[in-house]
Order: structure tokens, then sequence, then C-alpha cells
């Protein structure tokens, strides 16, 4: 199998779900339970669809029937092995979101290295080029190299009133970074209260302004920064960066386990470092076997949605402060960025406003 042609299967399920979901009413006569909100969202993680329910709109003595009646009938979609019909999660009720911004979504890898600012940084990059207004916030306040990625140098200015401080804008992407604000080091003794309010600086005094799409860059791991985060953005979903070699099922796990606690649902995997590509020849070569990000998204329950190989071409241009889908644009790992993008454009549009994408 070729790198290039793993994408995800389940690209579209969630339209298919919600489409079948507009069958059903609960009062004769009535709109369906799509159009009236009662669902809130859908996410689908290979075959595993999660439909979340709005209480607000739904009595809870009439969610078990609710359930009932949707679970056959999703059931029913070619691909769907598993539905499970529950309220929605606290942490994505519209209230709590940052005035401005629509969505928000944490770029997380389990450990360091794996490439999560690299994905991080041409996500926002492919996004910015399909027309979302994209902010990047670098929260990883150990080891910021988002700006570095992205060719920027320099301090941050004030605002004109002098009450907030403007992100830097690079290729589309609004981006702001601890390594943009303090001398190099500084935040590696951030502990605690010191965490709390430094991530609280990056969301709050930051002028964002109208944000379609937030991504925010994780340190790798699990801390109290990751909690910090949730705790001052609600985050609508997680991707999890991994690569290989660090095929580590227990790490991928803990950190799911972590977003599940905090009801973060995991948009899914990204494979990273997926092999070598040949500088001569642009054959791609497998050290670690074939399947590794297949059989572990399989193995934990997410969708597998890219799947990029080790390109020299890569670490040069990040080195050099050139994205890749800037540097190289034609290239098939761009091509699997682009893909990216919209998949979580389409995502959201499906799951948020009951939008479908064809
Ligand atoms: P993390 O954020 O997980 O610590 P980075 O994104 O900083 O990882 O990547 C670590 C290094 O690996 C960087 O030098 C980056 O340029 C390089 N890198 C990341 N992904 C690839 C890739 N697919 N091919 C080649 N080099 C890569």
């Amino acid at each position: 199998m070729s790198v290039n042609a793993v994408v995800d299967p389940n690209m579209l399920l969630e339209a298919r779900v919600l489409k079948c979901l507009q069958r059903i009413t609960t009062e004769p006569g009535g709109a369906d339970v799509v159009s009236t909100e009662q669902v809130f969202t859908v996410v689908a993680t290979s075959g595993v669809v999660r439909v979340f329910l709005d209480p607000q709109y739904i009595p809870m003595d009439a969610m078990e029937e609710l359930a009932a009646t949707m679970t056959p009938l999703v059931k029913s979609i070619p691909g769907v092995d598993r539905v499970i019909v529950k309220p929605r999660p606290q942490s994505v009720q519209l209230q709590n979101k940052l005035p401005g911004i629509t969505h928000v979504v944490a770029i997380h890898s389990g450990k360091g290295g794996v490439g999560k600012s690299t994905v991080a940084v041409n996500l926002a990059v492919a996004l910015a080029q399909q027309g979302l207004r994209t902010g990047l916030l670098d929260a990883d306040i150990y080891g910021p190299s988002c700006p570095t990625m992205l060719g920027i140098q320099g301090r941050v200015e004030s605002t004109a009133d002098g009450r907030q401080i403007r992100p830097q804008q690079h290729h589309g992407v609004k981006i702001m970074s601890l390594g943009l604000l303090l001398p190099p080091g500084e935040a590696l003794v951030w502990r605690g209260s010191l965490v709390e309010q430094g991530l609280s600086q990056l969301f709050a005094d930051v002028d964002w302004g109208e944000l379609d799409m937030l991504l925010v860059d994780l340190p790798p791991g699990t801390s109290d920064v990751h909690l910090a985060v949730a705790r001052h953005a609600p985050l609508d979903g997680v991707l999890v960066v991994t690569a290989p070699g660090q095929v580590a099922v227990d790490d991928v796990r803990r950190g799911l386990e972590m977003y599940a606690d905090i009801k973060v649902p995991c948009l899914g995997l990204i494979e990273n470092m997926a092999g070598f590509r040949c500088r001569q020849c642009g054959a791609v070569g497998h050290v670690f076997g074939n399947n590794g990000g297949q059989d572990l998204a399989q193995e934990i329950g997410i969708s597998l949605l890219a799947r990029m190989p080790f390109d020299p071409v890569i670490a040069a241009q990040s080195d050099a402060g050139v994205p890749l889908l800037i540097g190289n644009p034609q290239s098939s790992s761009a091509a699997q960025f682009v893909q990216l993008a919209q998949h979580l454009n389409a995502h959201f549009k499906t799951v948020q406003t009951g939008a479908f994408v064809q």
C-alpha cells in the first residue's frame, strides 16, 4: 500500500449519520432531531459512532427512549460497528466558548520529537489556505518551536490601547507562543500557578480577533499544562500525533483517557515519520513495518487520519522556517495536510451546523 493511499475511510460518516438521524422526530409532525438541535454533535472514529444529545432541548427522561430509537437506525449504516448515544459533554457547551473563536482543537502527542509541532504548523497553514480564519497557539511552553518553524523572529507588539498583545501573522495564520514573549528557557521553570497565569495570558490577553479555528500545540505527555489549557479554552477535540518507532499504545491511551476525563473527543490519529522517503527516487521504505498507525488506531478505537513519511525535505524546511505547505506545496506529504485540513473543516461543518458536506 502506498503511503498516500491512506485516507480516513470514515471521512464523511458523520454526515451520513446526521442525514439518517434527520428521519427521527420527537413529536408527531414536528421537525427532526437534527434541525431542532436535539442532536448536538456526532463523532465517528473507526466505526464507533458517538451521538451527543443536547439536554437543553431534550428532557433527561426522554433521552433513553431517543437513544433506543437512534441506535438501531445508525447501526444499519454501512461502516458502523458500534453506536453510543449520550448527553453532550459539558466542556463543549457553546456558552463557554472563547469570544470570537468558533473551534479550538488541541494537537497532542504522548512523546516529544514525533512531529507534533510540525503537524500543528502545517495543518494551520493548510486551514488558512482553505479560507479559514486560523490561529495557532503554541502552548508547548517547555519547548516552543512553532515560531521557528514559521520563520518568525522579533518580539510581539501591543494593541493600540495597550490592553492586549497582537499575535504575529504568517502565511495567513495568527500565531502566539511563549517563545515570542519570554527569553529562551524562562518557561522551563514554570510550575503550578505560573503555568496557569502564563496560559491564561496566551488565551485571554492576546487579540485573536475572529477565528474559525484555533489550534493549540500542547507539550508532549500529560501534565498540568494540559489541564490548564482545557480550563482556559473549551476544547472541541484533540488530534493525536504519533510516530511508528514510538507506537506506544500505553502513551496514547493515557493521553486519551485524560481527554475522556475532561470530556474532550478525540478526532483521530496522525502517524508521522511512517517510513522514510528517499531523497533521490521519492520511494518510501518502512523500517518499523507498514501498519503501525493503522493497528494502533484500531486498537484504541480512533480513526487514522493521515500518514506522513520521514521526509528530509520537511526537516530541512522546518529548520529554515518554511512550512512544507509553502516550501513544497506539490509534495505528497503536503497533500496529506491539505486532506487533513479538509477533514477537520468538514467534520465541524457537519457536526456543529448540521450542514452536510457532499
Ligand atoms: P514535537 O513537536 O513532537 O516535539 P517537532 O514537530 O518539533 O516534534 O519535530 C521534531 C523534529 O523532527 C523537527 O526537526 C522536525 O523538522 C522534524 N520532523 C517532523 N516531522 C518530520 C517528517 N515527517 N519528516 C522529517 N522530519 C520531520
